[in-house]
């Protein structure tokens, strides 16, 4: 191959084995940057997806009993490998997303992060006691697994919903069948065997590959108890609707459509530098990715003017290569996709300043599925542009009187991921972290993406289900709580004693002699 990668036959990571599927049809992956077929991934049939469930399953007894600290061993065992094959992960991810190779490695250090704070979990899992809820009685509350989970990765973030996800799940004792996207599954053929090298126990963490034929199974299946997404909205939604009928939890992380809010005393060096980042970064395919810039009068024709002058010198083309600012986007679908809406853009009248279509490439990369930096301006908040997930390096410049009405549009959203104000105004920066309709808030950065420790998720159409990942919140959404009723009987064989204090304490009970449904 061109660029010296092996064809990959992708299979599937059953209770510690690579299996294939015999009763698969199956897809060529491509390498976006050059349009190569790199390899091929099977569209699993149910029979393995059920294989998965079973090998999960049966792991689960024994991983559950594991003292805590064992099973966090491993998490400390799989961020060591991670770290040392970081270059190899991050060209897995480089090859079939084509994320530019520096932004993959960011990616693997992320998930090493997220490890990093699941390997807390001793201390996270911990439940509540409180001592003499009545006379010889204790309450605790126990926070405990649930068994197998059933987790769905987007194309655009392989490693990374595998971090959100997977750490935590395993961490608190639950086991796992996890569907990577069948556009990149190449990194999670590398993590199957770093499961084998650390000796994860077999069936703690399963890989089937496909389409939605392996999550079909999982919606009514009895030994699942929970199902999580990172994908678009209107894949979120049909799963929530099939957990809501099963009565299964289900966390779902949806699509975005996300603000840059540059204030009359934007720092204009540091919005372009972070324009650039969120705007452009990953080619615009990440959830809070900046796609609309909206500017106060006082700045927006200065604004465009530096925006125009920087998208020009963004270098577009092969994510491998080092000197590359953006590579491309991961299909030829999805290339037509955005020149429509590109399209869209013209016909409902906004203004094209800057046109991607057809960069210039070299030409080992003729045949890559490339759209450069693409800018808007004059657009109104009602166009379709300003209002439907592109996915792609498009952004709309909307021009604002003042903050007042921002706001207003964000809160008309249908999505509402992620927002970013720039200004070094304090009234500005409370406001607008008090009232921007979004789940996450920056301020003076272009990704508002929250550390591991914290929760991560957007509101409304960008999030459904129960819990964000991340943090206190990926321990809540992979445990139940179970609380105890604890009477504690003294040798006498007599729950109270009848001497002493607790005597006096019985008497003292007995005018309001009840029947109640609380143990005494
Ligand atoms: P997608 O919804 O097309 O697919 C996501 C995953 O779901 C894939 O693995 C796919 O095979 C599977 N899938 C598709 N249809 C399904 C169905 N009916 N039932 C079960 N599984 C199904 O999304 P994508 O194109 O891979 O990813 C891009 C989307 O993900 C964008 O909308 C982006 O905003 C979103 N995303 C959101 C976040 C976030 O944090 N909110 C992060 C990353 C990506």
């Amino acid at each position: 191959m061109s660029n010296g990668w092996e064809f990959t036959r992708v299979k599937n990571f059953i209770d510690g084995e690579w299996l294939e599927d015999a009763d698969a049809d199956y897809v060529p992956v491509y390498n976006p940057s050059t349009g190569e077929i790199i390899g091929e991934v099977p569209l699993s049939s149910k029979k393995m997806s059920e294989k998965a469930i079973d090998s999960a399953y049966k792991a689960y007894e024994s991983w559950r009993k594991l003292p805590v600290s064992k099973r966090v061993n491993y998490l400390f065992q799989l961020r060591k490998a991670m770290e040392e094959h970081v270059e190899e992960l991050a060209v897995a991810i480089a090859i079939d997303q084509a994320k530019h190779i520096s932004e993959a490695r960011g990616e693997v250090y992320r998930v090493i992060e997220i490890i990093e704070t699941a390997c807390g979990i001793p201390t996270l899992i911990q439940g509540e006691n409180l001592e003499g809820v009545s006379i010889n009685i204790n309450g605790r509350v126990i926070r405990q697994p649930l068994g197998v989970f059933g987790g769905i990765a987007p194309f655009n973030f392989p490693a990374l919903v595998f971090g959100w996800f997977v750490p935590f799940a395993i961490g608190v004792g639950n086991t796992f069948v996890f569907k990577p996207s069948s556009e990149s599954p190449i990194f999670m053929q590398k993590m199957g065997d770093i499961f084998n090298q650390i000796g994860l126990p077999k069936g703690v963490i399963n890989i089937v590959n496909g389409n939605r034929t392996v999550p079909e199974v999982w919606y009514d299946h009895p030994k699942i108890s929970g199902v999580c997404l990172v994908g678009s909205t209107s894949t979120a939604k049909k799963i929530a609707e099939r957990c809501g009928r099963a009565g299964k939890r289900s966390m779902l992380l949806g699509g975005a459509k996300n603000y840059l809010v540059a204030m009359e005393d934007t720092q204009m060096d540091i919005f372009i530098e972070n324009y650039l980042h969120s705007c452009y970064g990953s080619a615009g395919q990440r959830c809070l990715a900046g796609s609309i810039v909206a500017a106060v009068s006082e700045i927006h024709d200065r604004m465009i003017e530096r925006i125009i002058e920087a998208s020009k010198k963004v270098v577009v083309g092969d994510a491998m290569d080092p000197g590359v600012y953006m590579g491309p986007v991961i299909s030829a679908e999805a290339k037509r996709k955005i020149e429509n809406y590109i399209e869209i853009g013209i016909k409902e009248g906004a203004k094209l300043v800057l046109d991607g279509r057809n960069p210039k490439v070299p030409d080992k990369n003729k045949d890559g599925y490339f759209v450069g930096p693409t800018v808007f301006t004059e657009v109104t908040p009602e166009m379709t542009i300003a209002k439907e997930e592109i996915f792609g390096p498009v952004v709309s410049v909307i021009r604002v009187k003042d903050m007042d009405e921002v706001l207003d549009q964000i809160r008309k959203q249908g999505y509402g991921n992620g927002a970013c104000i720039f200004t070094q105004n304090l009234y500005y920066t409370e406001k607008f972290i008090a009232e921007a309709n979004v789940g996450m808030v920056g301020v003076n950065v272009g990704i508002c993406a929250p550390h591991p420790y914290l929760p991560f998720g957007g509101i409304k159409d960008s999030h459904l289900g129960t819990n964000k990942v991340q943090g206190k919140d990926g321990i809540d959404f992979f445990t139940q709580n179970k609380i105890a009723t604890v009477r504690f009987a003294p040798p006498t064989g007599s729950f109270m004693d009848t001497s002493g204090s607790q005597k006096e304490e019985k008497e003292a009970l007995k005018p309001q002699e009840v029947r109640s449904c609380v143990a005494r």
